[in-house]
């Protein structure tokens, strides 16, 4: 295999950072050619330094000069600002762009990486529920492969290979039902942003946790796989599988299923979507049988879990309401960490944004930009209205 020279969009994340980790771990196969992140600047310079890229961008210009001293000695160009994240990419010299912003903030450069031809490994699932038609068509004038990172969309890219000429009948996408499995909604109306955090089996940033509790983010996941792998609604299912083992199914037109399982760790579909086709030997630890005497198996539950009926309601309406649910959740998520909305609160603001947002059948990019900004208005003007002295 070539070495592959990889930009990081969103290096200091869960992702980002342990894709720093698969990269250190295969030197010989991997290199960081660009760094890129928001504001934490300590983190970026430390891994600047530790990896030694062509070109490192921070978001937050105020963050530039603290950056471009501390990287004065070394031989790497310091960029600063939203225009540069959304330009770094197009550097000649990468190979494959790895996708770890957080949210609605990844579209752009993905959308200019796909431009540039740059293999995408995609994690930041939001670019393909905000604007899936746009981005895989894009991706397909320009003869670009996009890789899941997505642990269960990695498990079906894997089911898949070598099966490219057969029919899917339906996929399974796994969940682990989240902190509150269980739970009923009179539970769940009083607890609290920390346990919201705790998830089960994954350690996450805290957007995609929250929307572990909420479902959102199973739902956010069946849009995802419908643009990935072509699908309708009705082919994707969701089954709530607790010890996260049996990372996602297909099931073919011959009723066999393939399932692809393996520890819960995110640096193993990065490294797929880094190496593909190809497998190499990794360091990370492996699977053990007799740790988990039991794997097993529940339907999900939508009335408790309102987002994922929401988004299965948006996938199937179609046009810009997918993107009218992940903003509306965007809102309503940064106002539950910042203790503005309670728990279930963010199921509603979803769903009052789904119900009063302008739809559009078929919008081109300037309407979803702007379906985007309006819709992110309206659940501010929601949250306001409704919830703002209900704490
Ligand atoms: P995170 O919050 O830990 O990290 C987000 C990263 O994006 C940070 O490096 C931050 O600096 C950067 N970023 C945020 N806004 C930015 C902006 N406007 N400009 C430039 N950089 C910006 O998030 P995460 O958990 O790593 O998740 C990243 C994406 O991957 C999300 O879309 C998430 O749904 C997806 N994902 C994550 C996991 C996981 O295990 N963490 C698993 C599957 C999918
Ligand atoms: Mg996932």
């Amino acid at each position: 295999m070539k070495i592959k020279h990889i930009a990081i969009v969103g290096c200091t994340g869960s992702i980002g950072t342990q894709a720093l980790d698969v990269i250190a771990a295969n030197p010989e196969h991997f290199k960081v050619e660009v760094l890129v992140a928001n504001s934490n600047a300590a983190l970026l310079i430390q891994q600047a330094m530790a990896t030694q890229p062509n070109a490192v961008v921070i978001a937050d210009e105020s963050k530039y000069q603290e950056v471009k001293e501390a990287l004065q000695p070394h031989d790497i160009k310091v960029y600063a600002g939203a225009r540069s994240v959304e330009q770094i990419v197009e550097m000649e010299s990468i190979d494959i762009v790895l996708a770890a912003i957080v949210g609605y903030a990844g579209l752009a450069s993905t959308l200019n990486a796909i431009r540039h031809k740059k293999t995408i490994a995609l994690a930041n699932k939001e670019t393909l529920v905000v604007a899936g038609d746009l981005v895989t068509r894009l991706a397909m004038e320009n003869g670009v492969n996009i890789y899941p990172v997505d642990s269960e969309h990695s498990a079906i890219f894997q089911c898949l290979t070598g099966e490219w000429e057969n029919s899917i009948e339906k996929i399974y996408l796994t969940a682990s039902g989240g902190p509150f499995r269980g739970k009923t909604r009179s539970d769940l109306a009083s607890v609290t942003r920390e346990q919201a955090l705790k998830h089960p089996n994954w350690s996450m940033g805290a957007k995609i946790t929250i929307d572990s509790a909420t479902l959102m983010n199973k739902g956010l996941e069946v849009i995802e796989a419908k643009w990935l792998f072509n699908l309708q609604p009705e082919q994707i299912d969701v089954i709530v599988h607790p010890q996260s083992i049996l990372h996602s199914i297909v099931q073919f037109n011959d009723g066999s299923m393939k399932a692809q399982m393996g520890l819960p760790d995110m640096k193993l579909p990065i490294h797929y979507a880094f190496t593909y086709p190809y497998r190499i030997t990794t360091p990370f630890p492996r699977f053990d049988f007799f740790n988990y005497p039991q794997l097993t198996f529940e339907k999900p539950d939508l009335e408790t879990f309102t987002n994922l009926a929401l988004a299965y309601e948006a996938l199937k309406k179609g046009g810009n309401a997918p993107c009218i649910i992940n903003a509306a959740n965007e809102v309503a998520v940064d106002a539950f960490l910042k203790d503005k909305i309670r728990f279930l609160q963010i199921g509603e603001v979803v769903e009052q944004a789904l119900a009063k947002a302008h739809f559009i059948a078929i919008p081109d990019y300037e309407q979803y930009i702007a379906s985007d900004a309006d819709t992110r208005q309206l659940a501010q003007a929601i949250i306001q209205q409704h919830y703002s002295s209900h704490l």
